[in-house]
């Protein structure tokens, strides 16, 4: 569904990406681990038109979209759901909602959309007309997802879901993401937290200072020594 081939990604002469391919299958829960600075975030914003690659092709339902505008890409089925939220903190719930469905012109389907987007986030629906940058954390991290939810989506990328939240609520994320991937929706997150992330996953890819050192199942990889050692601190 996604495919990255030979991405090689700068920022002025400092090679960020380095050949970097891997791909996410129709209906699977794919996640790219690495440490700080390991271009985690450049992949994503790679994916999503938002920094160009100087060579290799993204792909989406096998289409080159490495030079399609942001909100194109969008229109096409895949969303974002960025680093650290990003909601828009001085509007309201309902407002954040409305602003991710703006590539969508039917509004009943829109209404439809925010009445299923309200059922995977109760707590969402309960705060409607509260302003978006006064909820706690978790919070922001569920509507970050529910507006992302609002372009309906049949791919879902997540930056981070889990920083800077309590183990606990780290947990509700996650089965949230368990469940937009019952409704049908493929998704890709890049993390830092390995442990929670792999017990999520089918597959992932490990990155390391630019480049994909490691591909493999999910369970493989929780045992894998280097994993363990880099990233599940050496349990
Ligand atoms: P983190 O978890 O800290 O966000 P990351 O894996 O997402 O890390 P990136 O943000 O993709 O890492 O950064 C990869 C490298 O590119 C880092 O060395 C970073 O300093 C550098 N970098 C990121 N953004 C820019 C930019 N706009 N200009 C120049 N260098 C950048």
């Amino acid at each position: 569904m996604l495919e990255l081939v030979n991405i090689n990604t700068y920022y002025g002469p400092s090679h960020v990406l380095q050949n970097v391919s891997f791909e996410v299958k129709k209906g699977e829960i794919v996640c790219l681990l690495g440490a700080n600075a390991a271009g985690k975030t450049t992949t994503m914003k790679t994916i999503f038109g938002l920094v160009r690659p100087k060579s290799g092709s993204v792909l989406f339902e096998e289409k080159p979209i490495e030079r399609t505008l942001t909100g194109d890409i969008v229109k096409s089925g895949m969303a974002l759901v960025p680093e650290a939220r990003r909601i828009f903190p001085r509007m309201s719930v309902l407002e954040n909602l409305e602003l991710g469905a703006y590539t969508r012109r039917n509004r009943v389907e829109v209404r439809e959309d925010m009445e299923r987007v309200c059922q995977i986030f109760p707590r969402v629906r309960d705060r409607l007309k509260q302003v978006a940058g006064t909820m706690s954390g978790g919070e922001q991290q569920m509507l970050a997802m529910a507006r992302a939810l609002m372009s309906r989506p049949r791919m879902l990328c997540m930056d981070e879901p889990s920083m800077g939240l309590s183990p606990m609520l780290v947990e509700t994320v996650f089965d949230t993401i368990l469940r937009i991937r019952e409704e049908g929706v493929t998704i890709f997150l890049v993390e830092q937290n390995a442990s929670m992330a792999l017990s999520l996953a089918d597959r992932g890819y490990v990155l390391q200072t630019g480049k994909i050192v490691l591909s493999d199942s999910a369970k493989n990889l929780l045992t894998n020594d280097l994993v363990r050692q880099a990233y599940l601190g050496g349990e």
